[in-house]
């Protein structure tokens, strides 16, 4: 790859200074003169042609002749070619991916078999450790506690660094499906992908390691644990300086989607996931005989007035263009009963936006309010906000090349742009710090009957998936490695 790109470049700076050339790619073999532009079968080589020379390949009926004429603007010249070296690069990384495929469907099902939950991944680790070991891959396992960070790194000259992220940990669901590959383990399930991840970002390091010989720079692999948990393992793995040495400039994580049908992708740049925060919220009064409400103080009140203030909280503090969101999910009382008033009631509740100052405003505006109208009714209120992912930005420009990217080794059919989700990923730890980019792989396949949502007893992938999963990783890592570096 980069030789070529090195022959490309030597060659276009003959373009440079002035000859009248024309510049192709064509077959290695100097004997053949006329270009196989087939991608499937182009191996390339860049051939600057004489005019006289390209006349005669306007003259023959060969198919991409007839584009040569518009090829004379030096920024076309430059597209065409990139499109093509991306063609043949593409072509590298599908055929790896497809000899690797039923390796990867192994990795997954041995991972899906025997889930952990978050925290205590070790197992997970130590078989993510002997794949990387048996294909000799380098690594440093024990990163913010069962991470492991891997390194690729190619044997071109090359400072980039590109960063990939899969999360390794199972959720506390018990498994009812009935596939030969379910989980062994009592009410614990990979209901969320990671296993696909995992598999998938192992797959990916194997490519990039049969392809070390041909690019410069170094992918780093980060194997993720505790995604599921705050305080997210992303936040422990960064403070154990998992991005330091070498830090990448970028980083690119991705997650099961079942609404997308296997085969695609689908991305949204700029705001893209919540920040999530639990609210723990008791009022307290005094409670008594609910015919008596003048020798009482009524929590329950208390608490309906403070229900619908803290709604205006969103509606009349926060900025319209800043998706937000507050439910209480639980509402209950300490006692009470058709005639009696308890003395206290407790509240559960999460509160989501996508933007970090204005999250902490709305703590602050929270609290003031709890304390406020349970004052004003002669009762007290005690809010805890226990703080969660903050909200994950996905980098406009990445995003956008991710997506460019993407069109070309899936095909524009096959890419997707996605609306905004009020859910949390803790990868918004690493979009935070750096330009990150977090996108959906299919997996659904409504023909197969897998269209369980993620976090169900009934959650499965189409395998198929694993072959986008670790191509397109591979893809984006190079083309973003290739870009730093040309
Ligand atoms: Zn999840
Ligand atoms: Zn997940």
């Amino acid at each position: 790859m980069l030789n070529d790109r090195h022959r490309f470049w030597s060659n276009l700076s003959r373009v440079f200074s002035g000859q009248k050339t024309w510049v192709s790619y064509a077959s290695e073999d100097a004997n053949d003169f006329f270009p196989k532009l087939n991608p499937g079968v182009l191996s390339p080589a860049i051939i600057l042609y004489r005019e006289d020379e390209i006349q005669a390949l306007r003259d023959s009926d060969y198919y991409y002749a007839r584009d040569y004429s518009v090829w004379k603007d030096l920024s076309l010249v430059l597209n065409n070619l990139k499109i093509l070296e991306n063609m043949n690069v593409k072509t590298k990384i599908k055929d790896l991916v497809n000899d690797l495929f039923d390796q990867v469907v192994t990795f997954r099902r041995h991972i899906h078999q025997w889930p952990e939950l978050s925290f205590e991944e070790s197992e997970t680790a130590r078989y993510v450790c002997s794949i990387l070991d048996s294909f000799g891959i380098g690594y440093a396992a024990n990163i913010g506690g069962h991470g492991i960070v891997a390194l690729i790194q190619g044997e071109l000259p090359g400072e980039s660094v590109v960063a990939l992220r899969g999360d390794m940990d199972a959720l506390p669901i018990q498994e009812e499906n009935t596939t030969p590959y379910r989980s062994k383990k009592e009410g614990i399930m990979h209901a969320c992908g990671h296993d696909v991840h995992t598999s998938s970002l192992l797959g990916a390091a194997i490519v990039l390691q049969q392809l070390k010989a041909g690019f410069g720079g170094t992918v780093k692999c980060i194997f993720q644990p505790a995604e599921e948990k705050l305080p997210g393992g992303a936040s422990l793995m960064i403070k154990d300086k998992a991005l330091e040495n070498p830090t990448p400039s970028v980083i690119f994580g991705q997650h099961v989607h079942p609404p997308l049908q296997v085969g695609k992708v689908g991305v949204k740049g700029g705001m893209y996931m919540a920040s999530t925060d639990e609210l723990y919220l008791t009022v307290k009064g005094r409670g008594g005989h609910a015919a008596l409400p003048q020798d009482l103080i009524d929590p329950v009140m208390i608490t309906a007035n403070i229900l619908v203030a803290l709604q205006q909280v969103v509606s009349r503090h926060g900025d319209p263009t800043i998706p937000t969101v507050l439910s209480f999910g639980k509402i209950h009382s300490t006692g009470g009963s058709t005639n009696v008033i308890p003395g206290e009631v407790k509240l559960e509740g999460t509160f989501r936006t996508m933007d970090e100052p204005w999250r902490k405003k709305a703590h602050d505006h929270m609290l003031q309010i709890c304390n406020s109208v349970a004052e004003a009714h002669g009762g007290r209120a005690e809010l805890t906000i226990m703080h969660g992912y903050p909200y994950l930005l996905n980098d406009d420009q990445l995003t956008d090349r991710f997506r460019i990217n993407a069109i070309e080794y899936l095909g524009a059919e096959n890419v997707v742009d996605l609306p905004i989700r009020m859910t949390g990923e803790d990868f918004a730890y690493y979009s935070q710090i750096m330009p990150a980019c977090f996108y959906r792989l299919g997996t659904g396949n409504p023909e197969k009957g897998i269209t369980s949502p993620i976090h169900t007893a009934t959650f499965d992938v189409d395998e198929e998936c694993l072959k986008v999963g670790v191509g397109v990783m591979v893809f984006s890592a190079l083309c973003e490695l290739g870009r730093m570096s040309s």
